[in-house]
């Protein structure tokens, strides 16, 4: 058989062809595999304390792995290649599996080399890492009226960060529940209240600040709080009326003389 004679010109323009294609091959094989490979942080992963809002946290983190190497309780993990595309090699950890033990050195914080875990954090009471939310009172063993009490028992910032609260059990109508109620300006999002619930699913999480607080209505002003700060009346001057008693020319519908309404709804007598 006989072979087609190519110029020079041709068979190097053959051979560039050729080797973009591979190229080509290789860099959509490589965005295949990341593709297939990317998963999300798990939605209830939880940043070490003292780290910084997440957009500051993740330009500022260099992905060095020390918090994890010094935490005495592994509780720290890396997120793994293709997690959150930006979220790759960062610490966090979920509180289901192994909570934060609040260590009073803080040897995570100290470990940072760039301030991702803010050294400002020297109290680790202070720490934000989450909030604790109870998510599910239809399972939860106090809403049911038992005396479950073991989110609370376990809670490191016990009767500050959540507290039993009394209500009235109105299935039995003559118990009391005690109820678990969370305070988040102090808890810490710690996690053992999640990781000790006594239910096989936490009735009980911490979740991420995010995702657990709303942001304050900014457009509401709170009379009784401006009250206290002014230590007196917001407004001067107001007249205090008197409180309508019942009686003639009132609406008491039940008073005699009382107000009469031009429409009266059927079968109530009013
Ligand atoms: S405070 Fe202690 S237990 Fe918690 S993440 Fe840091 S080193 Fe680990
Ligand atoms: S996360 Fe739970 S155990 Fe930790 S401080 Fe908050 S309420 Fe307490
Ligand atoms: S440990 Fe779980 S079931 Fe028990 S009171 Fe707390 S949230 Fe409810």
């Amino acid at each position: 058989m006989s072979v087609p004679d190519i110029s020079p010109d041709r068979r190097r323009f053959l051979k560039d062809a050729a080797r973009m294609a591979g190229g080509c091959m290789l860099a959509g094989g490589g965005l295949a595999w990341l593709a297939r490979d990317a998963r999300a942080l798990p939605a209830q992963a939880l940043r070490p304390p003292g780290a910084l809002a997440e957009a500051a946290f993740l330009s500022a983190c260099i992905r060095c792995g020390l918090c994890v190497r010094e935490c005495p309780y592994d509780t720290l993990v890396l997120a793994e290649l293709g997690s959150d595309g930006p979220a790759t090699g960062t610490p966090y950890f979920i509180a289901r599996d192994v909570p934060c033990e609040m260590c009073e050195d803080i040897p995570c914080v100290a470990a940072c080399p760039t301030g991702a875990l803010d050294p400002a954090l020297d109290d680790i009471d202070d720490a934000r890492m989450g909030t604790a939310v109870l998510v599910d009172q239809e399972n939860c063993l106090n809403f049911q009226g038992l005396r479950c009490d073991v989110c609370y028992r376990v809670c490191p910032v016990i009767d500050e960060a959540i507290t039993l609260d009394v209500s009235h059990n109105t299935r039995s109508g003559h118990h009391a529940m005690f109820i678990p109620t969370v305070h988040a300006d102090h808890c810490t999002g710690c996690g053992m209240c999640e990781k000790s619930c006594v239910l096989p699913e936490a009735a009980i999480k911490v979740l991420p600040l995010r995702m657990a607080r709303a942001t304050p209505a900014e457009h509401y002003r709170k009379g009784w709080e401006e009250k206290d700060a002014k230590g007196g009346p917001v407004v001067e001057g107001i007249i205090d009326l008197p409180d309508r008693l019942p009686g003639p020319g009132t609406d008491n519908l039940a008073t005699p003389g009382g107000f009469e309404p031009a429409f009266k709804l059927p079968g109530t007598g009013q």
